[in-house]
């Protein structure tokens, strides 16, 4: 028995240690497909809760649009359920070179490589593309797969402070005489809601002779005028080399990942990242979904300017609820409550008045920085947010934050 008592009780300490910290993760049953409204078991066990979801990654409400959905029905229909291989044995379909093109049309790259997510793109792509002669700088607050793949990749890693141009340059400077020099961010980082500055980053790159790599997970579709990106809402859409993205969020909310971007990089990718050679292919009908939202995306903007319109609303409404919030001007909004029992107890308190979101707290974000991450939809209509507005006026004011400093809130309660 290689399974001892003593390591049993090893483990169960370690898991016992993480809910006395209060650090212990509790999955919500949802028992509807991911929209605006939802029906949840939580606790476990107990009868179900119809609550309006404002922390879902469903940027544009597409996760069970009727279209994409019957798309994929009939990509099931026409291609099969499955390939049961990578794609360089016998997992290449005439659509998955189809979505790659669309993919590469919709960003405006040169061209595009699935991957069966983000996180295996952002793993695999740094040690496909680079060597040791190179060096990596990232900005500190990048997301955890990418920090993987840095791992995974022989090259030298810096980093510099959160969007800290001098400090970026800096470092561009330090590391002049590498063979390249890749500078990593996201786009629109996932727990402030804030954007890289990318078109001081790209003048940067340009004259530092760098390679500028972005993950736009949290704004492909709808970020900039027209949905391609943070490279679009900043005019350097010529100007990135290469972009990650998933299409587990914005994109469908299925599953799948791409690296896209200059042609030879995405070559590279195919001939030697990892996860592409050694995992299996994004499934035929969630790549039939894929190619139907960029279809819907490209036919017109209705669905991103829906979402700017429903957060400039959401944003107000909180703002003279006389809540803290982090400034930006993303779908993403969290509401800054610093104390980490604080965030889950209004998160309790929204969820008793049917408003699904959840509190973030250390270790996912820095210590005394705890809020409620909400994130808004193409899929809410005003009456969803007017609902969940009231909520968080009715539970704000049950605990005393409401027009209050965040000074005044750490003197009630603690970082
Ligand atoms: C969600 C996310 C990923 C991972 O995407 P998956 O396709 O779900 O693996 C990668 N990078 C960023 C910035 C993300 O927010």
């Amino acid at each position: 028995m290689a399974y001892s008592d003593k390591t049993r009780g090893m483990y169960s300490d370690i898991l016992t240690g993480l809910q006395d910290a209060g650090l212990f993760k509790m999955e919500r049953y949802i028992h509807s497909p991911q929209a605006a409204d939802i029906e949840v078991e939580f606790p476990s066990g107990s009868s179900l809760k119809k609550v309006i979801n404002i922390c879902a990654n469903n940027y544009l409400g597409l996760s069970s649009h009727p279209d994409v959905v019957k798309a994929a029905h009939e990509g099931l229909d026409s291609h099969g359920y499955g390939m049961s291989s990578v794609r360089f044995i016998c997992g290449t379909q005439d659509i998955h070179r189809q979505l790659e093109n669309m993919v590469s049309e919709f960003l405006g790259t040169e061209d595009t490589i699935l991957f069966p997510s983000c996180m295996d793109a952002n793993a695999g792509v740094f040690e496909a593309v680079l060597t040791k002669d190179d060096v990596m700088i990232s900005d500190r607050l990048v997301h955890a797969s990418i920090i993987d793949g840095i791992r995974l990749c022989s090259a030298m890693h810096d980093t510099f402070k959160h969007s800290d141009m001098a400090h970026l340059e800096s470092k561009l400077q330090l590391h002049h005489d590498r063979r390249l020099k890749m500078v990593i961010t996201d786009g629109v980082f996932s727990m402030d809601g804030d954007t890289a500055k990318l078109d001081e980053m790209a003048a940067l790159c340009e004259k530092y002779d760098a390679l500028l790599f972005v993950d736009e997970s949290h704004a492909s579709g709808f970020i900039g005028k027209t949905g391609r990106g943070t490279h679009e809402k900043y005019g350097v859409m010529d100007k990135v080399d290469i972009i990650t993205t998933t299409f587990g969020k914005g994109l469908g909310g299925a599953s799948g990942g791409c690296v896209s971007g200059r042609k030879e990089l995405v070559e590279m990718c195919r001939q030697k990242a990892r996860p592409y050679l050694f995992s299996n292919t994004i499934a035929p009908p969630v790549v039939a979904g894929v190619i139907k939202v960029l279809e819907i995306l490209s036919a017109n903007t209705e669905l991103r300017d829906k979402l700017e319109k429903n957060t400039e609303f959401w944003r107000k409404g909180l703002t003279e609820a006389g809540l803290v919030l982090k400034d930006g001007d993303t779908p993403i909004v969290p509401v800054m409550l610093f104390n980490a029992k604080l965030s889950q107890d209004v998160s309790r308190g929204l969820y008793e008045e049917g408003v699904y979101a959840i509190g973030f707290f250390f270790p996912v974000v820095p210590q005394g920085q705890a809020r409620i991450r909400t994130q808004i939809s193409a899929g809410h209509e005003i009456h969803h947010l007017e609902k969940a507005l009231d909520a968080f006026t009715k539970v704000g004011k049950k605990y005393n934050i409401l027009g209050k400093s965040k000074q005044e809130i750490i003197d009630m309660y603690g970082m």
